[in-house]
């Protein structure tokens, strides 16, 4: 395979910053030696340096975008002529001199399954010695899932998708399958001749419902990670899209997320991300299994971001923390919350358990200290406490699966569960107003708050946990799964 990433041509700007800081004494010394000198020659004045533009977007602050583009706020404020105290607006175009040389309207977006430095720059048309000086890559090997690019002024009008070669399929008959002239698909992929397309890359074809982060596999449809950059607590969700039968596994930080094949060839794994998980690069492994015996796997580093929690210290009753009760209690707990059943309950967004939305006493995440404990345990939930109602309602479709009264640690207890992984959690409850077996509707009502368990006072702990691990709830009141 040719290796079209030159290491050499690269090099890290710290030598070049040495080299300008020496080139500009020289001129300075030349232009005093000038200026000192009978002739009185003035220096010719430097062609004007062109800057890629920054659009702002809302919540941008100066001193944000310039450690975004590892440059300083005096450089930026002396480049845009502008002060600390001039207010920034939406839409407004920052010139980013730490990309000095360059032209073009900036854009990012995060690197999706199987980008390669090369598929990237064929599918925005950036060149790519212009895609490495922009993102400062150094390796090939950065390009994690998650990663944000920044890339300048996309082709936004003819969306692309990715394509594979098919073992014994050639270049032309990808384009004649895609209704498309070779030459013309070549020259929109950076190839000089359709000839040098290599089998199992991703090529990109103008179409109508493209995704920009999918990967091309031989004889899969698609392959695509929705909800990047990965988080701390935060949930994820594996897509599938394949022609023929294929058995996936997948291997993501630790965590084996299971697949649900939702027919039509659509398969779909939920999973989430510990909210203790160290932020960093882990592996991502994929593997198909063709009916036929075509085995494909799949490597690439995937960021996991920081979810940036708090920390708490609570006082409770000391029985609530002995390890024996917690032992036995998770144990029935985890036992309900295993089995990851083949359909979708839900549909659409979940709604509020809550009579008041805003009404939060302690968020997802938060590190929490209980007692003189030196372990660090964390919130697995959202709580609400009253400030409208004591009424506890179903946020989304799904059948109860648990009714568990006077448990020690989450008291009287309520599980949901909506299919494919997902479960709702409902702790600390007065009262529990549902059956084990019932199916319930989004806005139904299933208990009373309370303060059952270990509870500090009154107040509902929310959980939703996707194959096995709580996530932020939070999320899944503001945006659709899947
Ligand atoms: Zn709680």
């Amino acid at each position: 395979m040719v290796n079209l990433f030159s290491m050499k041509d690269y090099t890290k700007s710290t030598g070049t910053k040495a080299y300008k800081a020496f080139t500009s004494l020289l001129i300075s010394l030349l232009i005093l030696s000038i200026s000192l000198g009978a002739f009185g020659v003035q220096p010719t004045q430097a062609q004007a340096t062109t800057y890629p533009e920054y659009v702002v977007q809302a919540g941008d602050s100066l001193l944000w975008i310039a450690s975004k583009f590892n440059t300083t706020l005096e450089a930026i404020m002396q480049v845009n002529q502008i002060g600390p105290d001039s207010t920034l607006h939406p839409g407004d175009k920052i010139k980013i001199p730490s990309l000095a040389g360059l032209e073009g309207v900036l854009s990012s977006e995060y690197v999706g399954l199987g980008t390669s430095i090369n598929s990237l720059s064929r599918r925005s048309q950036v060149e790519l010695g212009k895609l490495i000086r922009l993102n400062r890559i150094t390796s090939p090997s950065e390009l994690f899932i998650g990663r944000e690019i920044f890339l300048t002024d996309v082709e936004q009008e003819t969306p692309s998708s990715a394509s594979a070669i098919l073992e014994g399929q050639t270049f032309l008959e990808l384009a004649i399958k895609s209704g498309q002239n070779q030459w013309a698909l070549s020259h929109r992929n950076l190839l000089t001749n359709p000839n040098f397309a290599l089998p199992q890359d991703s090529y990109y074809v103008p179409s109508a419902n493209a995704q920009s982060d999918t990967l091309a596999v031989p004889g899969i449809g698609s392959v695509s990670i929705d909800n990047l950059p990965l988080r701390q607590g935060e949930t994820y969700v594996l897509h599938v899209q394949s022609p023929s039968n294929v058995e996936i596994e997948a291997e993501l930080v630790n965590q084996s997320p299971q697949f649900t094949d939702l027919g039509e060839g659509k398969q779909i794994a939920f999973g989430g991300i510990n909210a203790l998980t160290e932020p960093g690069v882990y592996p991502l492994t994929m593997t198909f299994r063709r009916d036929d015996g075509y085995v494909y796997r799949f490597d690439q580093l995937i960021v996991v971001k920081s979810g940036h929690y708090p920390e708490e210290t609570l006082l409770v009753d000391p029985a609530t923390m002995d390890e024996e009760n917690i032992r036995a209690e998770n144990a029935i707990f985890y036992e309900i919350i295993k089995p990851i059943t083949p359909v979708q309950y839900w549909d659409g967004m979940f709604t509020s358990p809550a009579q008041d939305i805003d009404c939060i006493t302690s968020k997802f995440g938060t590190r929490r200290t209980y007692n003189n404990d030196p372990n660090i345990y964390y919130h697995t939930g959202l709580d609400f406490g009253f400030c409208k109602g004591i009424d506890v309602y179903a946020p989304a479709a799904g059948k109860v699966v648990g009714v568990l009264p006077d448990l020690i640690i989450r008291g009287n207890t309520i599980i949901i569960d909506h299919g494919l992984g997902i479960y709702s959690i409902y702790m600390h409850l007065e009262k529990m107003m549902v059956e084990e077996g019932t199916m319930v509707q989004p806005g139904q009502l299933i208990g009373l708050i309370g303060t059952t368990g270990r509870s500090t006072g009154p107040h509902l702990h929310f959980e939703i946990n996707a194959q096995g691990v709580p996530v932020s709830p939070a999320t899944w009141l503001k945006r659709v799964f899947p």
